[in-house]
């Protein structure tokens, strides 16, 4: 089944509900960057994260990044959302294979680290992008995304992410939800979803008996209250260029262009994102540095 994402909406439009199927997504991107199952549930967690907080954006251009910088071994988690059901991200240190949890569970608060922060950059076509950091909560990501919409955009939310591994490491399933109460939303519901969240396995035991996320959301918020908005197909895709590649070279100065074209050498570059190596042969470098000199 191919992902997508569902918003929907319930209790009178007063609670405003994300859900996500990121199974292929997060697939993708453990294959891209060879991810171990800690990794995987790691980045995948936050690709599934990043794809719904896209999905709440309203602009067309608008573009997401969650950074989050923990003191454990994975170093840094990148996640990015330029454009709405499109993500790409990637990890520090993609080999971090850490045993399973007391619980039975894959350890990413201990591969992320308990100390560190959380920041969501968000590009809307102002000047300035909004940039919120919070400090981690736990490491496991969806509990610190929870805090950063309580503390940095003062939405009380609740925040699921899972990723089932198999064996082999294949992504068995990925998926997750965000909840959130609007203003003027009565205490009576507020206590109702506190009792039903409190009560739900986690999200990866619900992706187990192959939950969708339109069930998921249901099962949450009950099943008459749902009411799905609009459903978005999610896939993981780089949207890196050469060109791209190029205008960041420009960008580096006549200076360093000369430097570059001394050591007499193509320039390569690898992408983060998905891998892709860009190459610039010496003698674009010359054509560059004309276009830097203008
Ligand atoms: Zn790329």
């Amino acid at each position: 089944m191919k992902d997508y994402i569902v918003k929907a909406t319930a209790y009178e439009g007063k609670v405003l509900a994300m859900g996500v199927l990121s199974t292929q997504t997060v697939q993708k991107a453990k294959e891209i960057h060879n991810l171990t199952p800690t990794t995987c549930a790691a980045l995948g967690r936050s690709l599934t994260a990043v794809a719904m907080m896209r999905s709440m954006m309203k602009g067309g251009k608008d573009k997401v990044t969650l950074v989050i910088k923990g003191d454990g071994p994975i170093g840094n988690i990148i996640a990015v959302s330029n454009y709405l059901g499109i993500v790409k991200g990637y990890v520090g240190n993609h080999t971090v294979d850490l045993p399973l949890s007391r619980k039975g569970k894959l350890d990413v608060g201990r591969a992320v680290g308990k100390k560190g922060y959380l920041t969501v950059i968000k590009d809307i076509g102002l000047k300035e992008p909004y940039i919120g950091t919070v400090e981690l909560q736990t490491g496991e990501i969806g509990e610190d995304i929870a805090y950063y919409f309580y503390a940095s955009e003062q939405v009380p939310s609740a925040v699921g992410l899972g990723v089932l591994v198999g064996k082999e490491g294949n992504v068995l399933a990925s998926g997750g939800f965000i909840i959130q109460l609007l203003p003027n939303i009565e205490e009576e519901v507020v206590s109702k979803l506190e009792e039903s969240l409190k009560n739900i396995s986690s999200v990866t035991e619900l992706l187990k008996q192959e939950y969708l996320p339109e069930d998921i959301l249901k099962h949450i918020l009950g099943e008459k209250e749902v009411n799905i908005l609009e459903k978005l197909d999610l896939k993981y895709e780089c949207d890196c260029s050469q060109e791209r590649f190029e205008t960041a070279i420009i960008a580096l100065g006549k200076k360093e262009i000369e430097k570059l074209i001394a050591e007499g050498q193509p320039v390569e570059a690898v992408c983060h994102f998905c891998g892709k190596k860009h190459l610039i042969s010496e003698e674009r470098l010359k054509e560059l540095l004309r276009i830097a000199e203008k």
